[in-house]
């Protein structure tokens, strides 16, 4: 009985809005944390060229830093989505909330994953599913550890 009294004013996204207002300031900063990384990135960019290294070995690694770094980029745009669509979610009120079992979040979580859109238990399983299906798909992988 007394559980249920403790529901009384908790809204349906479970969350209220000074928390909200927290997340969100959390948010803004890391959006603006990698916004900058991501700028310095592209400046810093394009100032070796490769004629500097007439090595063909060099030239090979020059490359190779080039790939590493649209990697970054790429990996680094994608979380600006994360947080962008996380951003999204404080406003329209679901922010905190499972998109898979709809419970919510834990705070631990949230405080270290603001962008995170599923709960522990549902992360966890959706990573084996994928492990699982990432060792199926090979062929010649060696044996694993049982
Ligand atoms: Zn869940």
């Amino acid at each position: 009985m007394n559980a249920r009294s403790e529901r009384v004013g908790e809204k349906k996204a479970g969350m209220n809005q000074e928390k909200l207002i927290y997340y969100k300031g959390l948010l803004e900063g890391k959006l603006r944390a990698l916004l900058d990384e991501a700028e310095k990135a592209v400046n810093g960019m394009g100032r070796e060229r490769s004629e500097d290294f007439p090595d063909p070995t060099d030239r090979a690694s020059l490359e190779s830093d080039r790939n590493f770094q649209l990697r970054i980029k790429d990996r680094e745009r994608k979380l600006i989505q994360k947080i962008k669509e996380a951003l999204d979610r404080v406003e329209d009120g679901t922010f905190g909330t499972c998109e898979a079992c709809g419970k919510p979040i834990s705070e631990k979580r949230l405080m270290a994953r603001p962008m995170t859109t599923q709960c522990i238990d549902c992360k966890t399983e959706d990573e084996q599913k994928e492990r699982l299906e990432k060792l199926r798909g090979t062929k010649d992988a060696p044996k694993f550890p049982s």
